[in-house]
């Protein structure tokens, strides 16, 4: 999935959005396949938005971009409600059986062939439909009823374009604890979108019966299922994020920062793993620093492929840039304590600090130095809306 910002910008420029309105729900319906670019911050929604606009009518760009604003609607809940959106956020998740993962999910068992798939496909390349990502979060907590937020932890370990407001809400939407009620999909639902003919499963009944398909009423697993899964569904999921970071320094030696390279006298650019903008400061001497902050992969775990699927991005698309493993404040210390980077004219500001610019975000809370905006679709509307449809019909009004 590595790409250089030219040829995905060629797919932009491509890309025909008429027919995505009435066929997004299909796994082989008009999708784009960006989320990982637009999450890395590699390529920006304006910037999508802006060409489709140029080149096609409103009736063709519309779904497009109603879709583009339920990410910016994350985004804003986020930013507004910050680590809440890792709590069932408006409503308590009720009849939950399972702690941690059910094994089928995490073993891509269920026997449903679609699923145990996209499980697959998951594992192997970090990307899903969005249809698919419902039907696995639907099947984890409102089939198997397990909590939440363990198996939305292990779908955004393994996701290319793992962005906390997205998934943690989007999990949340589906369980029914920042929405009215709890997603579920049949059988016949799941063949239809995506084009599979099975029968026969335990999700092979009417909606009615679905939320019952697991357990008896005593809580034991239902007669038909036995000798499938053991008896205990309950599948802890971890990531050793030191052992990954130690790993990934190793791999990526000759790109780790090292202070006697830095270009004297000039100011700091910080990426993350939100922040990878080719176009950022483009022209200027700057140094380029890519952040891995442990604190911030121990609040939000990422494997050890996915992390390097970030690195590889920066290296493609920003030259010269330099990986830096520690947090923010170690960064600070290892900046400041250099004369060539603190005591000169040019990279000192008035409070005699080096230069830094990063862009706003939830996870650049701590930064400190020059905060830079970031791109949104509807910069006008801005503030928490407990439901998707306020924010839209605000955001309507702009593209009159
Ligand atoms: C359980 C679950 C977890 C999810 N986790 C993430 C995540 O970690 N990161 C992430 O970027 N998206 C997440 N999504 C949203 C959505 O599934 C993906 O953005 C989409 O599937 C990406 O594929 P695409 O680029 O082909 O999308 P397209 O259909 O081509 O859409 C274009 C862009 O619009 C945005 N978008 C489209 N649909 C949605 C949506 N429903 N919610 C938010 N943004 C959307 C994405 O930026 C996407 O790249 C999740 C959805 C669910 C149901």
């Amino acid at each position: 999935m590595n790409i250089t910002y030219a040829a995905l910008l060629e797919q932009v420029k491509a890309y025909q959005p008429g027919k995505y309105h009435s066929t997004r729900n299909y796994t082989n319906g008009a999708v784009t396949s960006w989320s990982p670019y637009i999450s890395r911050g590699l390529l920006s929604p304006v910037l999508v938005m802006e060409q489709l606009k140029s080149s096609h009518n409103y009736q063709a760009w519309i779904g497009f971009m109603q879709q583009m604003a339920w990410r910016e609607y994350f985004q804003r809940v986020w930013q507004h409600q910050g680590d809440l959106i890792l709590q069932d956020l408006k409503s308590i998740q009720t009849n939950v059986m399972l702690e941690q993962l059910p094994v089928p999910l995490y073993n891509a068992s269920t026997g449903i062939h679609a699923i145990d798939h996209a499980i697959h496909q998951l594992y192997d390349t970090g990307y899903l439909h969005n249809h698919l990502r419902m039907y696995l979060s639907m099947l984890h907590s409102n089939i198997f009823k397990a909590a939440w937020l363990p198996g939305a932890k292990w779908m955004y370990a393994n996701l290319l374009d793992h962005d906390p407001a997205a998934n943690f809400l989007s999990w949340q939407w589906v369980a029914g604890t920042f929405s009215s009620k709890k997603y579920i999909a049949n059988q016949e639902n799941i063949n239809k979108y995506t084009n599979t003919k099975q029968g026969g499963t335990f999700l092979d009944t009417e909606y009615e019966n679905l939320t019952e398909a697991i357990y008896k009423v005593d809580g034991q697993i239902k007669p038909n299922h036995a000798g499938k899964w053991s008896d205990s569904l309950d599948q802890n999921f971890d990531i050793d994020t030191n052992t990954i970071l130690k790993n990934i320094k190793e791999k990526n030696l000759p790109q780790i920062f090292d202070i006697n390279q830095v270009l004297h006298n000039q100011p700091f650019c910080i990426y993350n793993s939100f922040n990878l903008d080719p176009l950022w400061h483009a022209d200027a001497p700057v140094n380029r620093i890519l952040l891995i902050e442990p604190n911030h992969l121990n609040q939000f775990p990422i494997t050890e492929k996915v992390l390097q699927f970030v690195i590889d991005l920066a290296k493609s698309n920003i030259p010269g840039i330099r990986i830096f493993i520690g947090n923010f404040e170690d960064l600070m210390k290892v900046i400041q304590t250099n004369p060539t980077t603190s005591n000169t004219e040019q990279a000192v500001s008035e409070n005699n600090k080096p230069i830094i610019y990063f862009k706003e975000h939830p996870t650049t809370k701590h930064y400190q130095g020059t905060q830079e905006d970031r791109d949104w679709l509807f910069p006008q509307v801005d503030g928490y809306f407990p439901s998707f449809f306020g924010y839209w019909k605000k955001c309507e009004r702009y593209l009159k």
